[in-house]
């Protein structure tokens, strides 16, 4: 299911245990994240309904190397894939484990074209995104930020009610814990997860009843 959100902002919500795509359509059609291979006809038939072809696609934002992230990546020939370097070694080496493959029954692995840095601003006008490491689901995990849009695009770091486990290789709670508490530290108004709904609300009470329930697990 396909969802405007402004008039250059899509979710693509997966009708499997994929991850929501969002499509941006700015000085260049991105993609952040493609969930997984089995959604690959119906993103097809969502894209074709708001005039795309895979073929314009031109640069896709990985926000971390798990398999229901970058299933769809196939479709796109054109387009650049991008990932930041801690998990784009693990799909580069095809390896099943770190990525999730074996769970999730997809053995196809992209290669990553270039990898995504910490602080790096990544201009797709209307959209300037900020990168933000913020590794504990993964180690590479990183969500986008739009300081301007107050867009907070993040992954299986955070999201409405949740955060990402942490008990997957390369998982760690202690630092989802501190990277959930630097996300505290931004203005955003709008939160775009990598599953699950987009949240419009109090994004700092969201964080902080994350963080209670996370640290209850321990007290
Ligand atoms: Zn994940």
């Amino acid at each position: 299911m396909l969802e405007e959100l402004t008039k250059n902002l899509y979710v693509y919500y997966p009708t499997n245990v994929g991850s929501n795509v969002y499509i941006l359509i700015g000085k260049k059609v991105a993609l952040i994240d493609t969930s997984l291979k089995a959604s690959s006809a119906d993103l097809k038939e969502a894209l074709a309904s708001i005039k795309l072809k895979p073929s314009d696609v031109e640069l896709i934002l990985h926000t971390h190397g798990h398999a229901d992230h970058f299933g769809c990546d196939f479709m796109f020939k054109n387009a650049e894939k991008r990932m930041h370097e801690s998990d784009a070694k693990y799909v580069e080496l095809n390896d099943a484990r770190y990525t999730c493959s074996n769970l999730l029954n997809q053995n196809e692995y992209p290669s990553i074209d270039s990898v995504l840095h910490n602080d790096e601003v990544i201009d797709i006008k209307p959209f300037s995104l900020r990168v933000i490491h913020t590794p504990g689901h993964t180690k590479g995990s990183v969500c986008f930020y739009d300081e301007e849009q107050k867009l907070l695009f993040s992954g299986d770091t955070l999201f409405k009610d949740a955060c990402g486990r942490t008990d997957l290789q390369g998982g760690s709670e202690e630092q989802l814990i501190e990277s959930l508490l630097n996300l505290k530290f931004l203005d955003f108004e709008i939160l775009l997860p990598g599953h699950g709904v987009v949240f419009k609300g109090n994004q700092r009470a969201n964080i902080d009843s994350v963080l209670k329930s996370l640290k209850g697990k321990f007290l």
